[in-house]
């Protein structure tokens, strides 16, 4: 077993939503270069605990580091620029772009992006080549390509995801966060869209996804978190916590 080197951690993170505690864990690493899932039933907070460590909502109480600095309530802009991205769904003005308007707007998180190459043309043209270069290689890797002037819009379910999670990548990311990034995706291309989650973590990312169901997971997870009710329930190998009683009984009755 490796030393733990954690990329991601969490500390006595609360989400309120009113009366109803929708988010109390202790504490929450990540390893780096790893793939860790965090699952659980529905409502047991996952999405509400991936938006709180993806900086697009704030706790009442907790902190984090990621990378060695401390996470806080700091523009999402900000965070990617840091090398954490997540991916977003497309939403109706995404949808009118073309796929590749889309992977340029990913890009615009690059660390190299600043007001400075913003506003000077030879570095403006020099960075626009660079940017329309690795958007074509992400295209070709991820068989859109041959869409890359279609609208978003025009595009599969599963196509969808391919290009959120390519549109991710623009950013040149250390960690790569998906909240179900199978959802509602036909099987033939949920294997296409595993695979590339694990070419992801072959190339040095770290990922942290998002999945409902526990059986996606457990092919490609190095490391398993389980919640329920907002609190983390379990975790481990993946093999290992899908045996655990309260995992499998937080589970019954779904
Ligand atoms: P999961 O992603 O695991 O299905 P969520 O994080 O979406 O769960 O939700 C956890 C709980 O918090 C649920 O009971 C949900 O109804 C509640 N919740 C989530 N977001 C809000 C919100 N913005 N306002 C009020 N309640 C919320
Ligand atoms: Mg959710």
């Amino acid at each position: 077993v490796a030393k733990p080197d954690p990329i991601l951690v969490a500390d006595g993170v609360v989400r309120r939503f009113g009366g109803l505690t929708a988010v109390d864990v202790k504490h929450f690493e990540v390893q780096r270069n790893t793939i860790t899932a965090l699952i659980g039933p529905n409502g047991a907070g996952k999405s509400t605990f991936f938006n709180l460590l993806t900086s697009f909502d704030t706790a009442q109480e907790g902190s984090g580091t990621f990378d060695g600095d401390p996470l806080r309530k700091v523009s999402p802009h900000k965070v990617a620029r840091s090398g954490m991205v997540r991916t977003f769904q497309l939403t109706k003005a995404l949808e009118g772009m073309s796929v590749m308007d889309n992977m340029r707007l990913g890009a615009q998180h690059q660390p190299g992006e600043s007001l400075l190459t913003a506003f000077v043309p030879p570095l403006w043209s020099k960075r626009e080549r660079e940017v329309t270069e690795q958007a074509h290689d992400l295209l070709h890797r991820f068989k859109l390509y041959a869409k890359r002037d279609d609208s978003a819009g025009s595009l599969s379910g599963g196509q969808r995801k391919l290009l959120e999670m390519a549109r991710a990548l623009m950013s040149k990311p250390k960690m790569v966060m998906l909240d179900e990034p199978m959802a509602g995706v036909n099987p033939a291309l949920t294997e296409s869209l595993l695979e590339h989650i694990v070419e992801l973590k072959h190339e040095g990312m770290t990922v942290l996804f998002v999945e409902h169901d526990m059986h996606m997971v457990r092919r490609i997870s190095d490391w398993v978190a389980v919640m329920a009710q907002g609190q983390l329930i379990a975790e481990g190998p993946a093999g290992t916590v899908m045996q655990n009683k309260a995992v499998q009984d937080a589970y019954l009755g779904e």
